[in-house]
């Protein structure tokens, strides 16, 4: 079967990044038939935005795409290109699995666990007033009004929306990917004893859709013992459930565990349309370098794999990915113990040394 995959190289060290990744993928023998689609910094003075519409559309088509990073020009009307393109297209939940591989470079071993983050609901809802405006004047009036506490008048306000829907989905996702992937166990995690009418909904709700799921076993743990718990017994969890604003955090935190961004894969997916791109950023001052390590891409390509039901193929992917870190050779600087270390490749010849061992294993 040929698989078409909206193809978005991205910008800075992206289109590199795509490019090792295109060729790893091919090397698993899967036939794909890339849709391209240009978006970001790049493509500003031709579409005068960094996300033109014929890119969403695509997706929407194909279903499955796979991105490099975009930068976020400054003065573009975008909070982040990221961002809008996780809003336009419903991606309602950023999966970041963070697996610890023998050779990587991290003071954890035997890690391997799965972020599965809400993205659109939360402080990261984008409701703000500004300090001083007549909008927060407003709210600063309204809100005081409803209950005796005081908000100061030289406030600015973040609203922190968390719904029933919102949090019905995202638990239902995280709960279908542990059944899916083999999963044991779900782990929410919130603040729900400060903040009870949302984390504490978020609780409520996950609680509810875990009984949907009894082979699955559920727990809870506020965000601040959960954060403690990562740094001394990560191997103590399984699936972790979060609402946005936590899940970003925690998920650095927990690609910190397994190696860091280098190495930090991840997918932001709706019901009809799934993204791959790793966790790190554009890295600019890098571009055209061919320097920076393009396995955090290539392990988001394992993922799509296993979304295409390509699951022979993305084992045999990660198996290669695995192989190479093992070595210890064919890595990018990042990944070396000295980062001046003479004998680090290039990003295309860790595309060489995988497909090499692709290939070694056929
Ligand atoms: P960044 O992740 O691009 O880079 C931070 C640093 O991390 C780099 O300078 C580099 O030292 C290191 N790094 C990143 N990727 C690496 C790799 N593959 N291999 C080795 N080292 C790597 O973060 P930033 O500098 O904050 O952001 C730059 C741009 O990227 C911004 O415009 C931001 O909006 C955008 N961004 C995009 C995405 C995305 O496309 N999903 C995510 C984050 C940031």
């Amino acid at each position: 079967m040929v698989h078409r995959v909206t193809f978005i190289p991205g910008d800075g060290v992206g289109p590199e990044l795509s490019e090792a990744t295109r060729r790893v993928l091919e090397g698993t023998g899967v036939q794909f038939d890339w849709d391209v689609q240009e978006a970001g910094a790049d493509v500003i003075d031709r579409y005068g935005t960094p996300l033109p519409e014929p890119v969403l559309e695509s997706v929407r088509s194909n279903g499955v795409a796979i991105k490099g990073p975009l930068t976020t020009p400054i003065g573009t009307g975008f909070r982040s290109v990221n961002v809008a393109l996780r809003k336009q297209l419903d991606l309602y939940a950023c999966l970041r699995p963070c697996k610890w591989y023998k050779g990587v470079r991290s003071r954890y071993q035997d890690v391997d666990l799965v972020i599965v983050r809400e993205n659109h609901e939360d402080l990261y809802a984008g409701i703000e007033f500004e300090q001083g405006s007549a909008a927060a004047k407003q709210v600063i009036e309204f809100l005081n009004g409803l209950q005796d506490r005081r908000i100061r008048e030289d406030s600015g306000i973040s609203i922190k929306p968390i719904s029933v829907t919102g949090t019905r989905r995202i638990a239902r996702f995280a709960f279908d990917y542990a059944r899916a992937y083999g999963r044991k166990k779900v782990t929410a995690v919130s603040k729900a004893n400060i903040m009870k009418h949302t984390d504490g909904l978020f609780y409520a709700v996950s609680r509810e859709v875990a009984m949907e799921y009894p082979e699955i076993e559920y727990d809870e743990y506020l965000v601040d013992n959960m954060c403690m718990q990562l740094v001394q017994k990560p191997e103590n969890f399984d699936v972790l459930l979060l609402p946005n604003l936590y899940g970003d955090i925690l998920s650095d935190l927990a690609a910190g565990l397994v190696g860091g961004l280098g190495v930090a894969p991840g997918a932001n997916l709706g019901d009809q349309v799934a993204v791959f791109e790793a966790t790190h950023g554009s890295a600019p001052k890098y571009k055209g370098q061919n320097k920076v390590n393009p396995m955090a891409m290539m392990f988001s390509g394992m993922l799509m794999l296993r979304h295409l039901n390509e699951g022979g193929a993305a084992d045999r992917l990660e198996r290669a990915l695995a192989a190479v870190i093992g070595e210890g050779r064919s890595v990018t600087y990042d990944m070396k113990p000295n980062r001046d270390d003479p004998t680090a490749v290039g990003t295309s010849q860790v595309a060489d040394a995988v497909i090499a061992k692709l290939e070694a294993a056929a």
